[in-house]
């Protein structure tokens, strides 16, 4: 999976912004290329310990990929959704678990071994497990 480098710097902004909460947004791009993290609210009742991606959030990208990919020429699609852990290892949790979507790349945000910096890992589900996935920044031109 390819990331946008200022859509993987906006995340690791993003996660250090709203601790002790978690934060969390959707994933737009192209193909395997994610190009933007958009961020929507955490509408958990506990945003501390878990994040929530309301639907009308979701179904408002999916019909902005619609018309950018009128517009484009090209297939924009909501390839996934990102969160952070404020106080743990971007490891998956059993709840990340019980909510993800097939066909998502779940992207989660936290704090690096050792206390220094941030760390971002990418996670597929595949047979019911997650299954991590090299998370690649790279720009493109022509992001919407
Ligand atoms: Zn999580």
């Amino acid at each position: 999976m390819f990331i946008d480098p200022d859509a993987l710097r906006a995340i690791i902004a993003r996660a250090r912004r709203d601790r002790p909460k978690e934060t969390c947004g959707l994933l737009v791009g192209k193909a395997d290329h994610i190009l933007e993290a958009v961020e929507t609210a955490n509408a958990a009742d506990d945003p501390t310990r878990h994040y929530e991606i309301r639907p009308e959030d979701y179904f408002a990208q999916i019909k902005r990929c619609r018309t950018v990919s009128e517009r484009s020429g090209e297939r924009y699609a909501v390839l996934g959704a990102y969160h952070s852990h404020p106080n743990g290892a971007p490891d998956p949790s059993p709840t990340d678990l019980a909510q993800a979507f097939e066909d998502f790349v779940h992207v989660i945000a936290g704090p690096a071994a050792g206390g220094a910096g941030m760390e971002v890992r990418a996670y597929r589900l595949v047979d019911g497990n997650f299954q991590p996935v090299p998370l690649v920044p790279v720009a493109e031109e022509g992001s919407p």
